[in-house]
């Protein structure tokens, strides 16, 4: 990804990806013209962690802890979670356009994410299923990487493609599931995309409808 990397404070908003590895892809915005990133920082990618609820808080807060006394460590993890996501909206979207075959570079860098997070994960049997689990005594600042890192080879498994679509709302480019009833949603969100695409459709409407009354409209008195 090449754009810039600004400061933004995550809101339940930002999380309609319906997937926690989608979400993570959708943490850069504006992907279709000047991408940004807004993990601008390790504790920011701790704060939308902790949004997504799917991190245990005292693991978030150890992370925290860890991040401060070791920064430079915490600023590879992030560099490395950001390799990652580049990788996987790559892989992600190369799938959605059913190029064959996929992005070499980036089959090549999830599966390194992932030997890194299987080499430091344990086996452990959840209900009847074997489950590898990374945590942050194993794999320390990378443990975010680590745990979307196994989360996303599940995702990729059975990622249901026909329901997964990217906003085609300006400055979007966020990729989501629709898990709509009917399967036709087409907005990352119907607040933000949606809303803005409406108005838009609305005012050009308008200025069609008024030009063409300009064209048609029989002189007034003259
Ligand atoms: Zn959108």
């Amino acid at each position: 990804m090449t754009g810039t990397i600004q400061a933004h404070t995550f809101r339940p908003r930002d999380l309609v990806g319906g997937h926690i590895v989608i979400d993570l892809l959708n943490t850069v915005t504006a992907r279709d013209t000047e991408p940004i990133d807004w993990l601008d920082g390790y504790p920011r990618l701790l704060e939308w962690a902790t949004l997504t609820g799917q991190f245990d808080p005292t693991a978030l807060t150890a992370l925290r802890r860890l991040a401060e006394t070791r920064p430079a460590e915490a600023a590879l993890a992030l560099d490395r979670i950001r390799e990652l996501r580049e990788a996987l909206h790559g892989l992600l979207t190369a799938l959605l356009r059913r190029d064959a075959p996929a992005p070499a570079a980036a089959v090549d860098q999830l599966e390194d994410h992932w030997k890194c997070a299987a080499a430091r994960a344990r086996l452990t049997i959840r209900g009847n299923t074997p489950q590898l689990q990374v945590s942050v005594e194993t794999s320390g600042l990378e443990y975010p990487d680590h745990e979307l890192a196994l989360q996303a080879l599940a995702l990729l498994r059975s990622l249901p493609l026909e329901r997964t679509r990217v906003c085609p709302g300006q400055r979007c480019g966020w990729v989501f599931i629709d898990g709509s009833r009917g399967g036709r949603r087409r907005w990352c969100d119907m607040a933000t995309c949606g809303n803005s695409a409406k108005g838009r459709t609305h005012y050009e409407r308008k200025r069609r409808t008024e030009s063409q009354q300009g064209h048609h409209q029989p002189p007034s008195d003259q």
